[in-house]
């Protein structure tokens, strides 16, 4: 997702209205040009933002490649019902008869590597996928 940039945002301290650049409110160094108070919280709210939609998209992005793989369907119910690799396990088995689990948890895994290549396999197996698929919470980890 993008974010016009600079953002016009209004300072939650002073209410100055004022435009500041995306990529210090993201990285939280931004401060009002009035009061001089830090932006944080704007730069939080659009963290989350940025976060909810990598999560959306990668989930999006891991069931077309499972769908692909397993010539199977994955309706939006579903997807937003699945979160963690066990989730789509669970799902690929119920949709799909006569697979081992231990080959569907293995494209799983490979299927979230092709999306987020920096992740590792345990990660995977444990973590959420919105937790894994957050720009911002993984680059503050
Ligand atoms: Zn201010």
């Amino acid at each position: 997702m993008r974010f016009q940039d600079p953002v016009a945002i209004t300072c939650p301290r002073c209410a100055t209205p004022q435009k500041q650049p995306v990529s210090s409110l993201l990285e939280l160094v931004a401060t009002c040009c009035t009061c001089g108070k830090d932006l944080n919280e704007v730069g939080e709210s659009m963290r989350s933002q940025v976060n909810d939609w990598d999560s959306y998209v990668g989930r999006i992005e891991l069931a077309m490649a499972l769908e692909h793989r397993f010539n199977c369907s994955i309706t939006d119910e579903e997807l937003d019902a699945a979160d963690t690799a066990n989730a789509y396990v669970s799902l690929i088995c119920r949709k799909v008869g006569g697979l081992a689990d231990n080959d569907v948890l293995r494209e799983v895994c490979e299927a979230m590597l092709g999306i987020r290549p920096e992740l590792t396999k345990p990660a995977i197996l444990v973590q959420s996928f919105r937790e894994l698929l957050s720009t911002y919470r993984r680059a503050d980890a």
